[in-house]
């Protein structure tokens, strides 16, 4: 079965269109901080922007110029934390060298963390505590595997990659004590060794290192489930543009020896959108059951 991310990510939205249509008065927005001309974050901005819209989420970009100073910023910041009408607050990452992310990441108030990296966020998923926000990748890979009725319950997933914003995480969900949770998690990453034997000994092998095909069909056996996170650009001079967008997962030749797959583009990346939008919903929601009380 080759999961269609797309699909189940177009049935979230519309769920979250709908549930938006029922309340009256403001919409949920989001505030995106743009720092800089990163090309690639350009693009993930106007997705992110275009899925918003298109539920009724309201968006409200705040573009500063790359040379920017930290504690402008954080000024920035503490300014939409502080504004009512704002449920969620975005630093698209990267940022420009001179600024370090950490203290950004810290700025932002937790309630407000839709993207799930504030430390007071990272550290209830970890203890299994409700009530905080996920990052939005991991969480889109847990309902692409619920939504296409994949067990997990004593499942060995093996994840390749340990960021702060993919493996880390996703191995704190999927390990946890909850219906979509309760796998085996083995975490590998550059300093591994014999990953060849690791991965063939996955259920479940969900890739996030950046490495174009790293994945070969020797390394997977026969009916694993794969779940590729990794976007990488290759040239192809083939395509019009001059190049192709792949995972980390040799796709045409993996795909025959196991039962379900994701492809890229089309799997985990349009559900990372999803959950952002899940994710803002959930603030607004929060935010507007605060003000009843
Ligand atoms: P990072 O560069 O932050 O982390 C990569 C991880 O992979 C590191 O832990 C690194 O190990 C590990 N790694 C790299 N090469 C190897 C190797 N040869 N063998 C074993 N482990 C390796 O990347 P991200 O987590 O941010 O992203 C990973 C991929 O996922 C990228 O292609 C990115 O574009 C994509 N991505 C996709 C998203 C989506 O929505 N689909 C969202 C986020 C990311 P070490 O720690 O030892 O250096």
């Amino acid at each position: 079965v080759i999961i269609d991310g797309k699909k189940i990510a177009n049935d979230i939205q519309a769920e979250i269109r709908n549930t938006i249509l029922l309340f009256s008065g403001r919409k949920p927005c989001l505030a995106v901080i743009l720092v800089g001309n990163h090309l690639a974050s350009e693009i993930y901005v106007k997705r992110k922007t275009q899925a918003c819209e298109s539920v009724g989420i309201l968006v409200i970009i705040k573009r500063m110029p790359s040379t920017i100073q930290i504690n402008d910023l954080l000024a920035e910041i503490t300014a939409l934390n502080e504004d009512p009408s704002v449920d969620g607050i975005l630093v698209q990452l990267p940022l420009p060298a001179h600024i370090n992310p950490m203290p950004i990441i810290h700025a932002i108030q937790p309630d407000k963390d839709i993207d799930g990296f504030h430390p007071l966020n990272v550290g209830k998923m970890l203890i299994g505590e409700t009530g905080g926000f996920i990052p939005c990748t991991p969480l889109g890979i847990q309902f692409l595997l619920s939504r296409s009725s994949i067990e997990m319950t004593g499942k060995h997933v093996v994840i390749l990659g340990r960021s702060n914003i993919v493996g880390k995480p996703l191995a704190a969900l999927l390990m946890q004590n909850t219906p979509d949770g309760n796998a085996t998690v083995t975490v590998a990453h550059r300093h591994s060794t014999n990953l060849k034997e690791l991965c063939l000994l996955a259920d479940i092998l969900i890739v996030a290192i950046g490495q174009p095909k790293f994945i070969t069909a020797n390394m997977v056996r026969d009916g694993a489930i794969i779940i590729d996170v990794g976007i990488n650009k290759i040239d192809n001079p083939t395509q019009i543009q001059g190049y192709q967008i792949v995972g980390d997962v040799d796709f045409i030749n993996v795909e025959p020896k196991c039962s379900y797959i994701t492809p890229v583009p089309g799997g985990v990346g349009p559900m990372t959108i999803a959950m952002l939008l899940r994710n803002t919903l959930i603030s607004y929601q929060n935010r507007l059951q605060l003000n009843k009380t």
